[in-house]
């Protein structure tokens, strides 16, 4: 198991369209794990395969808040392999989003609250279900990742442009080279 680089904007690698898996085989599980180790290290509570470098459709996300001090940290990992959104709801819900290739930047996007959505898991498993809330909303974002798309594009200019000064801004004050 591997903590792997996370790929920040404006990495052009994060505009890539990542390829369906043909085969979930041990190489595609290995980068599961390390994918993990990585969100949880972060942390983070969704990760694409493509904000570590890898330009294939896979996703790991855990929503599970984390334990009080003292307390059993208890985990809910889940693999999505090749997503698909079937149907999804009229309404759509404001949540606030951030992202680890967007570091400590967070923006309101409206997305459909339900939807229902196939996958494979990492047994290559197919599985289909009717997802709501937080879950569907993490799925819609997350997925937008194999498409080249970040949660920022869904912003009007304005509010991009003003969450990319903030970000510039974090990093020079950190000492990092301006993005
Ligand atoms: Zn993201």
């Amino acid at each position: 198991m591997a903590i792997l680089p996370i790929v920040e904007v404006p990495d052009p690698r994060l505009r890539q369209i990542s390829s369906p898996v043909k085969e979930v085989n041990a190489e595609v599980r290995a980068l599961i794990k390390d994918m993990f180790e990585t969100m949880y290290d972060a942390p983070g509570i969704g990760l694409a395969a493509i904000q570590v470098g890898v330009p294939i459709r896979v996703l790991v996300m855990d929503l599970h808040e984390p334990e009080e001090e003292g307390g059993e940290p208890v985990n809910d990992p889940r693999v999505f392999i090749n997503p698909e959104i079937l149907t999804h709801s009229e309404e759509e819900v404001p949540y606030l989003e951030g992202c680890l290739s967007v570091p400590d930047q967070y923006a309101e996007v409206e997305r459909p609250d339900h939807i229902r959505a196939r996958w494979l898991d990492e047994k290559g498993k197919q599985h289909e279900e009717q997802l709501d809330g937080l879950l569907a909303v993490c799925l819609q974002h997350e997925m937008d990742h194999l498409e080249g798309i970040l949660f920022i594009d869904h912003l009007s200019r304005l509010k991009r442009e003003m969450v990319l000064k903030k970000l510039a801004k974090m990093r020079k004050d950190r000492g990092e080279r301006a993005a």
